[in-house]
């Protein structure tokens, strides 16, 4: 089934024109994202292959090359009818007229990019629990594996409102890989800004290309919410600069895959003013990892304990200093709930987007089901919420870029409001297709699983409330 936007009754949601996705027309990527790159022109997936052959871009390899992503396999083959539908649908947006030339740009890539090396694969990944490493380096080869960092160190020095355009574009297409590659980011972001020059020139090339990826890790068994009561510990050994980490971390994203933790550890005393950061290296000797954890979404991307067990880390891998690791935790978080929010609003445009063309071409009653003022009530009603939400989210970037005082509160505002909002969107497009939104051989369901833990994760959106309550005491007070 092919999905149609010829409506009956025209429901006016523009779309990034379908041939400019195609044909590209040409553009220059931005400087910003390409640094010294600038002149390569992308036209299509073709040209991102020509140019990787030729080295200019690292990581985009020949599509045939063997790995699960380059030919459905049998199991995965039920959803190809489905799959093949929405290989058309392409990002849209309302905000269009907010964005600069080089933002559009950045979503231009970034729609490429998803539709050709997310979008056809995101069901088998999900399917199969396997987490796309070479894709995800892929993205890196276009400068999205280091978005926040500075060009010295192979990132791409951009602002966190670019990384939002960027970040909802790819989850349109696969909210799970896309949100890995979000908390992958927040890692290399925080050593960029807490770390120091040696650090980042040390940490941050393999980081900001993903020959090595990274986890952030605070939660533990018995320390969620309440994230300034962990217990794991980094002591120092006597007559050693080195520190020893004892304690268990939970739920940690890449957990097992990546081959960098950052991990939150009390040096000091009780609360946050005795945590520090430190960057553990999956080698390090007494680091292992629990079951992969069978989860309700997100299944493209692995999630395990992390267990210290006498994990000897040198001084040189304490980042920031002692008793500043819940500041930079948090700090870290402000960015990851904006990027997880924009996770939200990509996942949700699509199922917006799908339960439209769906409902324009499935017939009750003898007619369109699209052609019920209630359905038509209900399209409306989700894109408003998707674009309050998209607008909450680029009104938290551009305060954390500018550094506004409220950028934390306005991050948890966004991520609060946004995850709840395009939760509620995927299940009303789940619901528009009735009992077939049901089955795998549609994506929506999908969405609505990913989408589910982004009111928990990176802080529940009962501690977003807490956050942006606090936020307005302390500011009338
Ligand atoms: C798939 C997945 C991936 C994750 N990835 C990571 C990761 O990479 N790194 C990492 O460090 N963590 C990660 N987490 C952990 C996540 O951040 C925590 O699950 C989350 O912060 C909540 O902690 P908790 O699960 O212990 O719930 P709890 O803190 O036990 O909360 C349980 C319930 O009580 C509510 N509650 C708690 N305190 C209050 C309060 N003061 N007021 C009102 N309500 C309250 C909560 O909102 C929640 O509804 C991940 C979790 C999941 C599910």
């Amino acid at each position: 089934m092919l999905l149609q936007f010829n409506l009956p009754i025209p429901i006016p949601i523009p779309c990034f024109p379908t041939s400019s996705l195609i044909d590209m027309g040409s553009f220059q990527l931005s400087r910003a994202l390409l640094g010294s790159r600038r002149n390569w022109v992308v036209r299509s997936q073709a040209s991102l292959t020509r140019f990787c052959s030729s080295g200019v871009i690292k990581g985009v390899s020949d599509t045939s090359s063997p790995s699960v992503h380059e030919s459905p396999s049998a199991s995965a083959s039920e959803h190809a009818v489905a799959n093949a539908s929405e290989a058309i649908l392409k990002s849209r947006t309302w905000n269009e007229h907010q964005l600069t030339a080089d933002q559009l740009q950045f979503r231009s890539l970034a729609s490429d990019f998803a539709e050709n090396e997310l979008m056809p694969f995101a069901a088998q990944w999900d399917e199969q629990k396997h987490f796309p490493v070479e894709v995800l380096r892929k993205a890196a080869g276009l400068g999205f594996g280091g978005l926040y960092c500075g060009h010295d160190v192979g990132g791409s020095g951009l602002s966190r409102a670019d990384g939002a355009v960027i970040f909802e574009a790819l989850a349109y297409a696969d909210v799970s890989t896309t949100a890995y590659l979000t908390i992958h980011n927040m890692c290399a972001s925080l050593i960029e800004r807490y770390g120091t020059e040696d650090q980042r020139q040390d940490f941050l090339r393999e980081l900001t290309s993903m020959d090595l990826l990274a986890s952030y890790c605070l939660t533990e068994p018995n320390s969620g919410s309440d994230a300034a009561s962990l217990q794991t510990t980094a002591r120092r050994q006597a007559g050693s600069t080195d520190y020893i980490l004892n304690g268990e971390k939970a739920f940690i994203s890449g957990g097992g895959a990546a081959d960098v933790y950052l991990v939150m550890a009390r040096t000091g005393e009780a609360g946050p003013k005795g945590i520090s950061c430190f960057y553990v290296d999956k080698d390090s000797k007494g680091l292992s990892f629990g079951r992969q954890e069978d989860k309700l979404g997100w299944r493209s991307q692995p999630t395990s304990s992390v267990i210290l067990d006498d994990v000897r880390v040198p001084e040189r891998c304490l980042i920031g200093k002692e008793g500043e690791g819940f500041t930079i935790a948090m700090s870290a978080l402000d960015g990851g709930r904006i990027n997880i929010a924009t996770c939200s609003v990509g996942g949700a445009q699509f199922c917006v987007d799908a339960a439209q063309g769906y409902v324009s071409t499935r017939k009750q009653f003898g007619k369109a089901i699209i052609d019920f003022q209630n359905t038509q009530f209900k399209l409306a009603d989700m894109l408003t919420k998707v674009q309050a939400s998209r607008c909450l989210v680029l009104n938290a970037a551009t305060a954390l870029d500018s550094k506004a005082p409220w950028a934390s509160a306005s991050a948890a505002m966004a991520k609060r409001f946004a995850t709840d909002e395009c939760y509620n969107v995927a299940n009303d497009a789940l619901q528009l297709h009735g009992g077939y939104g049901y089955l795998k051989d549609y994506a929506v369901e999908r969405y609505v699983r990913d989408l589910r833990v982004h009111t928990i994760l990176e802080g529940t959106n009962e501690i977003m409330r807490v956050v942006m309550a606090r936020h307005m005491i302390k500011s009338q007070a």
